[in-house]
């Protein structure tokens, strides 16, 4: 069993993930990471996606077709899952994980820490504006890996689509965020790996100039997908073609 970080850069199309990462693009040279691109599931909207990539259902078969759709998910995620096989799971995420794989709605006032373990995610910490800086809610992922040594943990940050939809793709402040995301992973990657995580970063879904996501165009459907090995002897899995191969992959890597 490899233990697995599933990172998800909300809204990083492939373009300016291979053209503004440098800490990523050093693993790939360093043959620590491989990356392909990867077709994002359609709509390109950030809930139905999120359940998209971690329950291997197209959103048409899962039913979260829009971001409007409060409610939990029906499907067997990798949460369920690694429960179920006895495996710890933890997230530091966007509150519409808790909403999807805890309860719906999500109460602001309460629902942040969710430290008890119950539910499929054991371990969360869970944030509901989209300015909580992205190097915040890797200080949550520290604190859930250094507490509770989670088999699967989820991270997920969203500064990246804030400025999207701010400043359209093609902006210096979504390409900044990018780059901040990058200079971030480099700051917690390397001890993750030493300490036996294999790690996936990808996307939900890309970004477009005119602000705004959810067609089928490249910028859009088009996201990056690397993977990480923390054996450097080891092989690479199958890297995915298309996202709903995401959650097999998972699921292999830890025995599921
Ligand atoms: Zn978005």
């Amino acid at each position: 069993m490899k233990k697995q970080i599933l990172i998800i850069l909300d809204g990083l199309n492939n373009t300016t993930a291979q053209e503004k990462m440098g800490f990523m693009k050093h693993l790939e040279e360093f043959d620590i990471a491989k990356k392909e691109a990867v077709t994002a599931s359609l709509p390109t909207l950030s809930r139905p996606l999120y359940e998209t990539i971690l329950t291997g259902k197209e959103p048409y078969e899962h039913g979260i077709l829009h971001n409007n759709i409060v409610r939990k998910s029906n499907e067997e995620s990798i949460f369920h899952k690694a429960d179920a096989a006895g495996l710890t799971t933890a997230a530091a995420a966007y509150y519409w994980i808790s909403e999807l794989y805890i309860h719906s709605p999500f109460d602001w006032k309460k629902d942040r820490f969710q430290l008890e373990k119950k539910g499929s995610i054991h371990y969360g910490i869970y944030y509901s504006d989209d300015e909580y800086p992205d190097s915040h809610l890797f200080q949550d992922a520290k604190f859930l890996m250094d507490r509770f040594k989670p088999d699967f943990l989820l991270i997920h940050t969203m500064n990246i689509d804030l400025n999207g939809h701010l400043y359209g793709s093609d902006s210096n402040e979504y390409s900044f965020s990018a780059r901040k995301a990058d200079t971030i992973l480099s700051e917690y990657i390397p001890d993750w790996l030493k300490e036996g995580y294999d790690i996936i970063v990808t996307s939900d879904h890309g970004m477009n100039t005119d602000k705004y996501h959810g067609s089928c165009l490249e910028d859009e459907r088009k996201v990056p997908f690397w993977y990480l090995r923390s054996d450097i002897k080891g092989e690479f899995p199958a890297i995915p073609a298309k996202q709903t191969e995401i959650f097999d992959l998972i699921c292999k890597q830890l025995k599921l």
